[in-house]
């Protein structure tokens, strides 16, 4: 299996630090807001990559955080007027649900920043004992940037470039050393969140928290390190460069990252107009097709979003899911119970596109061809079984194109379609059961709505639903 690596910029074999199992750690979210559709592609690829390494035999350990401490969210506070800690633990929620949608698995762990300070204390006594850190009058604490050698080894940047960049930048804070430093911890300002450190009261930066997670939960050293490619430089840049200075090992043996995703051609962004949040989405479409569109490019590539091509994406999915569901259909009518020769010749045949579906994910995890080996492999199931099919044949088809199905993330259930008549005729019949006093009747109908994701809201004017 090749997967290509940032540090390197080419594709390498792919061999685990150890035999048969993988440590994975996937920078997350941070948690202000619903998360939006460029935010799930990272989620869907590495979800998809976990899958296939599973497929391929190995134990996947797969760690994914939540940042719950940052400046984002302690504005949203304060907008709302409410605690950050009630910020970041809504939009945690919020997202497990986007991502339960997205068909997205839980990750092994899902640490959270504000629950590892302890760690980060530690990383950054050690850092600082090392040499690696110091602290400035105002209680910051800097990493000294050109104290590690190798900086610059991800993103393929020149320190001296980059301080040539940073000419303009004033060194603020009094005592940063060098303007190529950055921050490990920084003083509380008034009415943010903070903890106690020798230093000052305050909280950790950004960088260090997936340094201290990816230590605690995977260990000094692990194979895949994945986020979006915005994260290569100084995200990633400098996670590795505390990781390593503070544990002496090398940090990530492989460094993936996904493209970003655009709209209509364009950077999504809020003062754009251009921005979707999956919610937003999900009341268009079933997830399973963003899901399906997200794994129809390489992750590598740049991939743009548009109305037209969801809509290609809807109908390339429908095609699978008719397969499936016609084989579905044969097999439960099917008179005959085993295997022709001919049928049997025909399974053998079909190997084929597994092997086309193997060699396109051996390939640094080429969905967009491993997909087109799943539409192969549909044409040939619509070309080869009838009513006449036997009831193995069509159950081995079915399985075998479940289980590409399932290394892509994509439920072969269709999901039953309500109709907007038959919401509308069953909230009259709720509102007649409450006039009856049937209350149980009434709230039948709601968990009946509810499970085909629709929600009720009894309001002044009347009950209004929403797809959920
Ligand atoms: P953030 O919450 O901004 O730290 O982002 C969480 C993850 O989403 C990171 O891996 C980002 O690189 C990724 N991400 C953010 N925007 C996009 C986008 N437009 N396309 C692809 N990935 C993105
Ligand atoms: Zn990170």
């Amino acid at each position: 299996m090749k997967v290509y690596n940032t540090l390197n910029r080419k594709k390498e074999t792919f061999v685990p630090l150890e035999e048969r199992k993988v440590k994975m750690y996937v920078c997350g979210p941070t948690v202000y807001n619903l998360i939006h559709i460029g935010n799930a592609r990272p989620m869907i690829v590495f979800d998809t990559v976990r899958r296939y390494l599973e497929y391929k035999g190995y134990e996947v350990n797969f760690v994914s955080n939540f940042t719950d401490v940052d400046d984002k969210i302690i504005k949203k506070a304060v907008e709302e007027g409410v605690s950050a800690k009630e910020i970041s633990s809504r939009y945690i929620e919020e997202c497990k649900k986007d991502m339960a949608g997205l068909n997205v698995r839980p990750a092994t762990m899902h640490p959270l920043a504000t629950q590892e300070i302890d760690g980060m204390l530690q990383m950054i006594s050690i850092l600082i004992d090392k040499g690696f850190a110091y602290p400035a009058v105002d209680g910051t604490v800097y990493f000294r940037t050109r104290k590690f050698e190798e900086y610059g080894k991800l993103s393929h940047k020149n320190l001296d470039d980059l301080q040539a960049g940073h000419r303009e930048i004033k060194v603020t804070g009094e005592g940063k050393e060098d303007s190529l430093d950055f921050v490990l911890w920084k003083p509380k300002k008034e009415g943010e969140p903070y903890w106690e450190s020798p230093w000052c009261q305050g909280r950790p930066g950004w960088h260090i928290e997936c340094s201290v997670m990816a230590k605690k939960y995977l260990g000094d050293e692990i194979d895949i390190h994945a986020g979006g490619e915005d994260l290569i430089f100084p995200h990633h840049e400098n996670e590795i460069a505390q990781s390593e200075a503070c544990n002496g090992s090398a940090f990530a043996k492989y460094w993936l990252h996904n493209g970003f995703l655009n709209i209509d051609n364009k950077k999504m962004s809020k003062s754009l107009g251009n921005f979707f949040t999956v919610r937003e989405i999900s009341e268009k479409y079933d997830l399973q097709v963003l899901r399906f569109f997200m794994l129809s490019a390489h992750y590598r590539s740049p991939l743009n979003f548009s109305a037209e091509l969801m809509e290609a994406a809807k109908n390339g999915l429908e095609r699978i899911l008719n397969a499936a569901e016609n084989l579905e259909h044969l097999k439960n009518n099917s008179k005959q119970a085993a295997m022709t020769e001919a049928e049997s010749r025909h399974w053998n045949e079909s190997s084929a596109f597994v092997d086309k579906f193997e060699a396109a994910m051996d390939d640094d995890f080429n969905t967009a061809d491993a997909i087109s080996a799943v539409f192969e492999l549909v044409k040939f199931c619509n070309t080869n079984v009838s009513q006449d099919s036997s009831q193995q044949f069509l159950e081995k088809l079915s399985m075998r194109l479940k289980q590409l199905c399932d290394i892509l993330g994509l439920l072969l259930e269709k999901k039953q379609e309500i109709l907007d008549e038959e919401i509308e005729s069953l909230i009259a019949e709720r509102k007649a059961a409450r006039k009856e006093k049937n209350f149980a009747r009434a709230d039948e109908i709601r968990e009946i709505l509810l499970e085909k994701g629709i929600i009720l809201e009894d309001t002044r004017e009347g009950v209004k639903w929403k797809r959920a």
